[in-house]
């Protein structure tokens, strides 16, 4: 299991990413169906501070306290900088959980900030982007980046002796260039993402409140139809998964994901039903 999905616009979106152990957002139940997982976490990335995306955390924080046995637990929780509501929340959990047995870190951060995951020859680290939501409400997107390493344009079309004659000699680091893939991109609630910022992502989480734009009283939210457009823009290498849908329209996604397949996309495109948990490996 990599993915762990549950969504379901205004009551609950959380994501657990295993390769990581990376929690995006944690809306309420997060922990209660994690179970064992919520031990394995060790970064939260909040997206905003609404209710449906925090209302989770006072769970996670507690089970996590509770637990026998492994002292390895140290928890990072990153957040939008100055995002008023999350604010609040951290002073709460100061005055009320002052006995932690383990290290509760609250991280803020700004778009285009850096957090590493992984070191050693692929080095992986997340990169936060800026989104718009609400009014007043400060919002972040993240990026899953590994680095990688190809090779030069110049030499990509060399039998594959010479290039191994090349790396014996020495060479490698003068044949090959770095450069940064996207594994995966969570925008949370957001309009549609700027294509830019997820751009050659493998897997892009785009929210999908509404099928259509009739139904959208105010722009704070993306529609499905925007979600794909903005995955076709961005050239999402594998697959686009749309979450935050709205219960209402639990008995029409089978229909939204037939008009979807017509249109014959380079990638997988997965609605996530409001309610259900969804796993991918
Ligand atoms: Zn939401
Ligand atoms: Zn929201």
């Amino acid at each position: 299991m990599k993915l762990m999905i549950f969504s379901k616009a205004l009551y609950s979106t959380w994501i657990y990413y295993s390769p990581d152990r990376i929690l995006f957002d944690c809306g309420e139940g997060a922990s209660t169906e994690l179970e064992n997982k919520a031990f394995a976490i060790r970064h939260v990335f909040l997206s905003h501070g609404h209710a449906d995306h925090i209302s989770g955390l006072m769970g996670l924080i507690n089970i996590r306290n509770n637990a026998m046995g492994d002292r390895e637990k140290d928890l990072y929780i990153y957040f939008p900088a100055g995002n008023h509501f999350i604010s609040e929340l951290i002073t709460y959990f100061a005055r009320t959980n002052r006995r932690l047995r383990y290290r509760l870190e609250w991280v803020p951060l700004k778009a285009g900030d850096r957090v590493p995951l992984l070191k050693g020859r692929m080095p992986r680290y997340i990169e936060a982007f800026p989104t718009v939501h609400a009014q007043g409400e400060i919002s972040l997107g993240y990026n899953v980046i590994e680095v990688r390493r190809r090779l030069k344009p110049e030499y990509q079309d060399l039998p594959q002796e010479e290039i191994v004659q090349l790396v014996r000699e020495g060479r490698k680091d003068e044949i090959t260039e770095e450069y940064a893939q996207k594994l995966l991109s969570y925008g949370g609630d957001s309009v549609p993402l700027r294509p830019q910022l997820v751009a050659e992502t493998e897997l892009l989480l785009h929210e999908a409140t509404f099928l259509s734009d009739e139904d959208r009283k105010e722009y704070k939210h993306a529609t499905v139809w925007e979600a794909v457009e903005v995955a076709q823009k961005a050239g999402v290498k594998k697959e686009l998964i749309c979450f935050h849908i709205s219960s209402r329209y639990r008995r029409e996604l089978g229909k939204v994901e037939r008009e979807i397949a017509e249109l014959n996309l380079p990638f997988k495109v997965t609605l996530i039903p409001p309610g259900e948990i969804v796993t991918r490996d």
